[in-house]
């Protein structure tokens, strides 16, 4: 998955108590899982090969994982690992979809012959109700920088409720990745940003003399809007390996068997990173993403497969990076550490969405002083 055009309205009711929101299921449904009731939006997922191949390949050179196996695809979409568990062998697979694409997945099951195997729910896992517990779960629940949109916790509701102790988790692990990058972007946004801030001095200006009402007292809420959304919003992006100045640090690890909810809910940790570009100006920050397929321990893949979206000529994927900018961007040459202090939460608003911020320090290695800044980003 990984979707942009959708979240971006509020979809949670704050407790009032300043624990986990309480989710109000008809605005998330409303703004989080309409885009995937379209199948061009199935579509784009179904065209990434990267994405199609990690799970083929998981899937077919692990068979003995499927073959007379019970398996619950969770989040279904248009059907596709739910084909595939059957077509490699399994007794049967529940295919769960919370949207209407539910009704597209069971006409693709019939299509191909594997209405004997594969029930397609239509309804959201959290309230799902199966006839006996699984052997695999698969699922693809990755959004952007892996956790926007957070449906690792539907995946995690339906591995306590409906997985078999002994039962295999497809992907089994997952990892989150920061590294330092140079890019051109960021220079242009503070371009537009600036151009934002002329603009609505004029604005206010014209107001006043043409209409004659004084606009200024909403300057200080525009501006922080416009810094919000070109400054502080993290940017989709397909990175060039050669953008990347510095060694690439894992962030956050994920044992898809064992991980909970409070496990992902705040992601932080300080990690540090060396300058490997020869001389570079420090532009901010790539994140992204990979899960891994390796069974369990007592029940390990024959063949361990690797999905990732990390920076690539060649294998560019729909979840892109997201790259986090800073302005201005910071003088740094080789062997220079950056160390990064990373906190990541969910927003209060959304809880899909999430909010991300940079505590950083650069340890020259020419023994000039060491700067230090902090930044605070929106993933949306
Ligand atoms: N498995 C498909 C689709 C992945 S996109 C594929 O790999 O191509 C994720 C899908 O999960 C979307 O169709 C979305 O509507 C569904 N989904 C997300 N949360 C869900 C939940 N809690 N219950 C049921 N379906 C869910």
């Amino acid at each position: 998955m990984g979707s942009s055009s959708n979240g971006i309205q509020p979809a949670a009711i704050s407790s009032g108590d300043g624990a986990a929101p309480a989710v109000d299921k008809d605005v998330d449904f409303a703004n989080y899982f309409c885009t995937y009731a379209f199948l061009y939006h199935q579509k784009d997922m179904l065209t990434d090969r990267v994405r199609m191949d990690s799970y083929y390949n998981a899937v077919f050179q692990n068979k003995h994982h499927f073959a007379g196996k019970a398996v619950l695809d969770v989040g279904t979409g248009s059907g596709i690992l739910a084909i595939w568990s059957a077509q490699a062998g399994a007794r049967k697979v529940y295919a769960v979809e919370a949207t209407k694409m539910a009704d597209h997945a069971r006409e693709l099951v019939r299509a191909n012959n594997l209405e004997g195997v594969v029930e397609v729910i239509e309804a959201s896992i959290e309230d799902v109700n199966l006839p006996e517990k699984v052997d695999v779960i698969i699922s693809e629940w990755m959004g952007y920088f892996l956790l926007r949109e957070s449906m690792f916790d539907s995946v995690i509701c339906a591995r306590d409720r409906w997985l078999k102790p002994n039962g295999v988790m497809y992907p089994s692990h997952a990892r989150m990745w920061v590294a330092p990058i140079r890019s051109g972007v960021g220079d242009q946004k503070k371009i537009d940003y600036d151009g934002a801030v002329d603009d609505w001095h004029h604005f206010v200006n014209d107001t006043k003399t043409h209409y004659g009402v004084d606009m200024s007292v909403l300057t200080k809420p525009y501006l922080e809007e416009q810094k919000k959304y070109y400054l502080q919003t993290s940017l989709w992006s397909n990175l060039h390996p050669n953008q990347v100045i510095g060694q690439p640090a894992i962030i956050k690890e994920i044992d898809c068997l064992t991980s909970t909810v409070n496990d992902i809910r705040n992601v932080r940790g300080s990690v540090s990173s060396l300058i490997t570009a020869e001389i570079a100006r420090l532009c901010g920050f790539g994140g992204w993403f990979d899960v891994h397929f390796k069974g369990r321990d007592d029940n390990p893949v024959k063949q361990e497969v690797e999905l990732t979206t990390a920076p690539s000529e060649e294998f560019g994927t729909h979840w892109g990076q997201q790259v986090f900018l800073l302005h201005p961007p910071k003088r740094v040459a080789k062997g220079d550490d950056i160390r990064i202090k990373f906190d990541m939460i969910r927003s209060k608003q959304n809880h899909r969405l999430l909010e991300v911020e940079f505590d950083c320090e650069i340890r020259h290695s020419s023994g000039d002083p060491n700067p230090s800044f902090r930044k605070k980003f929106f993933i949306e």
